[in-house]
């Protein structure tokens, strides 16, 4: 049913097959309103060549004239011929406060009615700061889920059990495990909307590690309300598959114009900073000038058209490995979402190492100290702490700045290696790079992904160096009684050829030189290294 085709951070491209067609994930279900839609569905499917969208069986089922039709079956009653999903009415109950007249045996009895794709439970929203309110929402969830699989009967429809928990770690992941041992396809992820109103990202992040830590990983995670691009990229990588969007018809409806860096009021706007076809014909005066319901309409279309560009091109980076250089640019639209990328990579390095690819098509880019974080460099430095031992022979630490292409002839790294062969007692000698990234690469391991293929700014920063530092003394502190010396190799003058600037200044290397101690030796010029090293027999 969900075959993976590819997968960068903790996310995933796959193919979820469902009887009106095979879906490619994640991806974007245009939230479809039967009494108001914004964008007919026809056009949904013709122009946005949307895969799949999610419409309200509680809706048709309140709605008579919808309600009378609807053994038609749904595909029909709206006019759209790919994957639909229905959902419940959880979602309503929650936004106008009030009990449904309606059970979850009687919409699942009339989900089975409209024959949707994917059907959703009648689950209970858990937005509460009372943990007992939370818990009697989670127990009538997994009552709802044992209910359906006891009594539905068609056996083409995928279901979906919702997690609910809130803002309760604990209850999430009881919730997931419990629903994981139910025959269930799909799971959606509900209560996310009030965190998501309130730019509570690092919430909204948590509440999706812990419940994708806790899920059967073989069933599509749907991150319910997550319809903003802004965030995407970062749901994404910690596992999100499906995603929903009221948001480009809600938004459009209060004038708001969507960019994946944030929002903005198209009133504000002189020029559109798009060219979907919405904005390359129109400007924002042509909009102001024309009847609210047109305006609407190209509104959401503009917005819609955003959203989905930004799915194919998260697309792109699960395909070539670059999804992290992406979310690290997203995170920048706002503070709270880069602190909610911290939270999750400093918290949860052992969920994103699980999944993050070991070897990937994309070198590493630094886009920022979260970059620091990645499951790539805490891979690195994991390996040096727990199963690392340098070569039984090597005394002597030679330390050299991570400052070019390693490979390169010229480089400083080639000129060490080459007077270490010419050695006699070469095998004494231990060359490692220091870099402000990886902290200490030694000679053995650099062949490793990504040690040889990473890119970072020579201008390096108060973090790189900060973390440099902590991941030398690390090394230290674990094989000081190995090495009889360690030589630093810091050369004087070493320019970059392009600016003439001295590009080492500012390297971590000299952090570690000022704290020297008698062990110690910094060299200047690679004759006087040369000379020490002939004499280290
Ligand atoms: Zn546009």
């Amino acid at each position: 049913m969900f075959e993976l085709l590819a997968r960068d951070a903790a996310g995933r491209l796959g193919k979820l097959k469902t009887p009106h067609g095979t879906v490619l994930t994640p991806t974007l279900m245009p939230v479809y309103n039967p009494n108001i839609p914004l964008i007919p569905a026809a056009e949904l499917e013709n122009e946005f060549k949307i895969q799949m969208l999610i419409t309200n069986a509680y809706i048709i089922y309140r709605t008579p004239e919808l309600r009378e039709k609807a053994a038609q079956g749904v595909h029909n009653l709206i006019n759209f011929h790919k994957t639909i999903m229905t959902d419940s009415g959880a979602y309503q109950a929650w936004m106008y406060k009030m009990e449904l007249p309606v059970t979850n045996r009687q919409i699942v009895q009339f989900e089975e009615i409209l024959a949707p794709d994917i059907a959703t439970i009648l689950d209970i929203f858990t937005e509460t700061n009372d943990h007992d309110v939370a818990q009697e929402g989670v127990e009538k969830t997994l009552k709802a889920a044992r209910e359906c699989v006891e009594i539905r009967k068609k056996s083409n429809i995928l279901w979906a059990a919702p997690v609910q928990g809130g803002q309760f770690l604990d209850l999430l992941a009881y919730c997931a495990k419990e629903l994981s041992l139910l025959d269930f396809q799909i799971h959606p992820l509900g209560t996310l909307a009030p965190a998501l109103q309130n730019y509570n990202f690092k919430q909204v992040a948590e509440t999706i590690i812990v419940t994708k830590q806790n899920l059967n990983p073989a069933r599509p995670l749907h991150g319910f309300s997550i319809g903003h691009p802004i965030f995407f990229a970062l749901a994404v990588a910690m596992g999100v598959d499906l995603f929903d969007s009221s948001a480009y018809a809600l938004f459009a409806k209060d004038n708001r114009y969507l960019t994946v860096n944030g929002t903005f009021r198209f009133e504000s706007l002189e020029e559109f900073p798009c060219i979907c076809p919405v904005c390359i014909k129109n400007t924002p005066q042509d909009l102001k000038e024309m009847p609210t319901h047109q305006r609407e309409y190209l509104l959401a279309k503009h917005n819609l058209y955003i959203t989905i560009e930004e799915i194919k091109r998260i697309h792109v980076a699960l395909r070539e490995n670059c999804l992290w250089e992406l979310v690290q640019e997203r995170v920048r639209a706002h503070p709270a979402l880069i602190e909610a990328l911290n939270l999750v990579l400093s918290k949860y390095p052992e969920f994103f190492l699980k999944y993050d690819p070991v070897i990937k098509k994309s070198g590493f880019f630094y886009a920022g100290p979260e970059s620091l974080l990645r499951p790539e460099v805490t891979r690195h430095v994991k390996k040096i702490v727990e199963t690392y031992a340098p070569p039984a022979e090597t005394q002597i630490l030679l330390l050299v700045p991570d400052l070019e292409d390693n490979f390169h002839p010229s480089s400083l790294f080639q000129q060490c290696s080459e007077l270490i062969r010419q050695l006699p007692h070469k095998g004494i000698i231990h060359l490692c790079i220091y870099s402000p990234i990886f902290g200490i690469i030694p000679e053995d391991l650099k062949e490793i992904y990504p040690l040889s293929q990473h890119e970072y700014p020579r201008n390096y920063d108060f973090a790189m160096n900060h973390h440099a530092k902590l991941l030398f003394h690390q090394y230290l502190e674990k094989f000081r009684s190995h090495y009889k010396k360690i030589y630093i190799f810091r050369p004087q003058i070493y320019y970059d050829n392009q600016n003439q600037e001295k590009i080492l200044n500012y390297h971590p290397i000299d952090a570690i030189i000022e704290e020297a101690t008698e062990n110690f030796t910094s060299f200047n010029t690679i004759d006087q290294l040369k000379d020490a090293l002939g004499q280290s027999q």
